[in-house]
């Protein structure tokens, strides 16, 4: 007899999970210590929306005890990945490695829309796997922002008549530079400025849409790390992270993206790979949770590479004494500085970039309350969850504007990742609050006299 669908789709499903390392799963203790540190539970109430509802649904998959609905894919793709909750856990649960794993195997057994299928295979396996045409859409882009059509629908009668999704895009879009970051410096030895002694070798990670889009991140990253007595490479057949893929359960695209990355980076011998975008970092020191079934000693070069990896702010904190022995605009501001969730939570790096901020003349760092709640990016979020997306953003948004209230002086907000840049930016500009929103790199740079 034919064993019924549902049954079939079930054992499959539980012998994935079973494949895929699920065990740390075990370690939540269900003390609900996360859910008010969860942006999501925070905006609907539902305990399905928690992580602690989320990682009962999985837990649930993988035992086998639950069928795949929408009940149990909704809550899941609801989730921002922000990975807040893992930071308050006590238990350690390992919430973002469980919910990707999930998401991996769910992509293989849900019903996708033919919408969702064609921007899967125009984006994610085309797009975002192919500088050329990263290249050419960052030209479009760009003219398309030359003719002025973004900023008057933005700025005229229309934001208020057109679909506010609509609107919403066009205050989103970056400012594309039409030609690739890498191809420029492909493969030149940037040497330290100043003379210094190099003290290593680093080789800057460009990715995929920062590497068309925002040249002066890229270009200011490289001023800092050559102050700071670093030479610099940056790979020219380098690719991207794969971050944005295995947030949508496409972690097949994501193992040949990673494989890419370590057959550009390793055969180089770099004493660090260095991101400025947060969401990268975290992807790009977690290579290894894509090889579950990878034998150990293949585990551990993966985990020698990631080691490696530093996000800018992180390495430059550490130097800051080559810093401090530069000139530096004293000239006053305030600025905000915004945690980047992927930077903070996934990546544990928050004090610092802080510290090397707020200790540069001049600079004064207004604490902003909300700084460490997610503004609703999250790689795609904004385009496949723009309701939630929007409600999270706004609470950011609102938070800006109370503190800017009480400190009228501040004029930039700092934030180093490339998706909250765009994001913030985005809400920001459409609420009218005059503040500029920058990477941190672009800010300290801009400062930086020698
Ligand atoms: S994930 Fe951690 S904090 Fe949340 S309920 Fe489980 S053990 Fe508690
Ligand atoms: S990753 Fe973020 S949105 Fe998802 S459950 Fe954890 S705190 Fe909530």
């Amino acid at each position: 007899m034919e064993t019924p669908a549902t049954e079939r789709v079930t054992s499959e499903l539980t012998e994935q999970f079973r494949g895929a390392k699920f065990d740390n799963i075990l370690k939540c203790v269900h003390c609900g210590l996360c859910l008010d540190n969860c942006p999501t539970y925070r905006e609907l109430g539902d305990e399905k929306d928690s992580p602690r509802g989320r990682l009962y649904l999985m837990r649930g998959l993988w035992e086998g005890e639950l069928e795949l609905n929408q009940d149990v894919i909704a809550p899941l793709d609801r989730c921002l990945d922000c990975r807040a909750c893992e930071s308050v856990c006590p238990s350690g649960v390992p919430y973002g490695e469980l919910l990707e794993k999930t998401r991996g195997i769910l992509l293989e057994h849900r019903k996708q829309s033919v919408k969702e299928k064609l921007a899967r295979a125009l984006l994610l396996k085309g797009l975002f796997r192919s500088t050329a045409a990263l290249a050419t859409a960052s030209q479009l882009l760009r003219i398309y922002r030359w003719t002025g059509i973004p900023k008057l629908i933005t700025q005229s009668f229309l934001g208020r008549i057109l679909p506010k999704k609509f609107v919403f895009s066009q205050h989103l879009l970056p400012n594309f530079s039409g030609k690739s970051f890498k191809k420029k410096y492909a493969d030149q030895l940037l040497e330290p400025t100043g003379g210094q002694t190099p003290k290593g070798r680093v080789g800057l990670f460009s990715g995929c849409i920062l590497d068309v889009s925002e040249a002066e991140i890229h270009e200011a990253s490289l001023k800092l790390l050559r102050a700071s007595g670093y030479e610099v490479v940056v790979p020219g057949d380098q690719g991207c992270c794969g971050a944005l893929h295995v947030h949508s359960g496409d972690r097949k695209t994501a193992r040949t993206l990673a494989e890419k990355h370590r057959n550009s980076f390793e055969p180089r011998k770099l004493d660090r790979v260095i991101t400025n975008a947060a969401g990268c970092g975290a992807q790009l020191k977690e290579l290894h949770h894509l090889f579950p079934e990878a034998p150990e000693t293949e585990i551990e070069k993966w985990k020698e590479l990631e080691n490696r990896t530093i996000d800018l702010l992180e390495l430059i904190a550490s130097e800051s004494e080559s810093l401090d022995q530069q000139n530096w605009n004293t000239n006053e501001v305030s600025v905000f500085y915004d945690a980047p969730c992927h930077l903070m939570h996934a990546q544990g790096v928050d004090v610092n970039p802080r510290k090397l901020i707020g200790s540069r003349p001049g600079v004064k760092l207004v604490p902003l309350p909300e700084s460490n709640w997610c503004g609703g990016s999250a790689g795609i979020y904004t385009l496949v969850q723009p309701e939630l997306a929007g409600s999270v953003l706004q609470r950011k948004i609102d938070s800006i504007r109370d503190t800017l209230k009480k400190h009228p002086e501040t004029k930039i907000l700092l934030t180093a990742n490339p998706g909250c840049l765009y994001q913030i930016r985005a809400g920001i500009n459409q609420a009218g609050i005059p503040l500029e929103v920058m990477h941190p790199a672009v800010f300290l740079a801009g400062r930086l006299q020698s």
